[in-house]
């Protein structure tokens, strides 16, 4: 099969590799695309903590059926399927009191130690793998992965009929969680980026309310307000903007040494609830339940597919942060913009 593979931090190959076969519990998947986010800018940088060289990148993927292993039931060579990156012990603490996104093994394929979806075929455990329909497009459902994580995030806050959202950043995640606020109980949501074509894909997507910063919104505060940027400005901007008894959730990934500043005395008498989000946790199968029910508009969002072999050109094109979301398509004969922004 052809990947890529970081050979160490900062140094890619495209390549031919023998063609994984599965072991008893194990699905052999076909790859017919993989999202690309900052994780695996990160994670060819080595800058990911934990993260193994050399490793084949890509945690959002799909593909159909090519193989499967001996022991596994309920599924047929030629299904379409999404992939559940998430990998953890079993054993460790947190893992077996059901928190096993904090499990202090914690893996994700294509990320620490498990190879990922940058190829033309990807092995995975049957119990990460999830059926999709069969008319299911398989480009679009590269967001599920996502959206898992979008579900983990609303999983911690109260999500109480009728609050007011604020979000920061509309990348990628801000926008899957602006369009999934309304139906965890939001009567409005708010999304705050400087950047006016984000701004647009939010408006395509169907946000109401945007703005380049939140100073320009007719509301002075929110139940909720969600980081979506990692970026401390951002931070320090909205952590004031939370109502009494609110909820400010930090999601947007900062740096590993950044340190924000926040009034301890508001948070003593306002009661304001400080909440985190890592990846995702028994939300991969509503994850599916949500793209197959047409809950979140994808389409607009993707901006441009790669080939296997131009995957550097991808990464490029993903600092220059002008695109939409970028996929690879490992089967594809040539990139492709699918739309222009
Ligand atoms: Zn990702
Ligand atoms: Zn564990």
């Amino acid at each position: 099969m052809r990947a890529v593979v970081f050979e160490s931090p900062g140094q890619l190959s495209v390549k031919d590799l023998p063609d994984p076969s599965p072991g008893p519990k194990d699905i052999l998947v076909r790859v017919a695309a993989v999202g690309m986010c900052g994780t695996d800018i990160h994670v060819f940088e080595g800058d990911y903590l934990g993260g193994q060289f050399p490793m084949i990148p890509g945690h959002e993927a799909t593909g159909t059926i090519e193989a499967i292993g001996e022991a596994v039931t309920g599924f047929s060579v030629g299904d379409r399927v999404a992939i559940d990156p998430t990998m953890t012990c079993g054993e460790c603490e947190y893992c077996l009191n059901g928190r096993n996104n904090l499990c202090r093994n914690w893996d994700s394929m294509g990320v620490i130690s498990s190879h990922g979806a940058s190829a033309e075929l990807i092995l995975a455990p049957a119990k990460n793998v999830y059926a999709l329909a069969p008319d299911a497009d398989l480009f679009d459902a590269t967001m599920i992965e996502p959206i898992s994580c979008a579900i983990r995030a609303l999983d911690i806050l109260p999500r109480r009929i009728g609050e007011h959202y604020l979000i920061y950043g509309a990348g990628t995640m801000g926008l899957l969680l602006a369009q999934l606020a309304p139906r965890a109980g939001a009567a409005s949501v708010s999304v705050v980026d400087p950047n006016e074509s984000r701004l647009q894909l939010a408006r395509e997507v169907g946000v109401d309310i945007v703005a380049t910063g939140a100073d320009h919104l007719d509301r002075e505060n929110w139940d909720v307000v969600i980081d979506c940027t990692g970026v401390i400005a951002a931070m320090e901007d909205g952590m004031p903007r939370v109502k009494p008894g609110g909820y400010f959730q930090q999601f947007g990934v900062a740096a590993v040494d950044a340190k924000a500043r926040y009034s301890p005395l508001s948070i003593t008498k306002d009661e304001i609830n400080i909440v985190g989000s890592m990846a995702a946790r028994h939300t991969f199968g509503r994850a599916v339940e949500m793209f197959t029910a047409g809950a979140i508009n994808v389409k607009p969002m993707f901006s441009h597919a790669f080939t296997l072999d131009d995957y550097d050109t991808a990464m490029e094109t993903f600092r220059k942060g002008t695109g939409r979301k970028l996929q690879i398509r490992p089967g594809a004969a040539e990139s492709q913009t699918l739309q222009s922004t």
